[in-house]
């Protein structure tokens, strides 16, 4: 079973740009991509969701 890596650390992602230093991903923690185009940040994210770890987030009265 390989799954167990799946929860270490982010791989790096070599499809963006190596050398954009305009951006950081606070996620990987390194340049080359914006937080708000990771996309491994955002699998993540939604697999916590799935998995009911933010299931006490009330997005509800946020606007109130
Ligand atoms: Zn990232």
């Amino acid at each position: 079973m390989e799954d167990k890596n799946l929860y270490k650390k982010p791989q790096k992602q070599s499809n963006f740009s190596r050398s954009d230093n305009s951006k950081y991903c606070r996620f990987h923690r390194e340049n080359g991509h914006e937080t708000s185009k990771c996309y491994q940040l955002r699998g993540y994210i939604e697999k916590l969701i799935m998995e009911g770890y933010l299931k006490d987030v009330d997005f509800e009265g946020i606007d109130d």
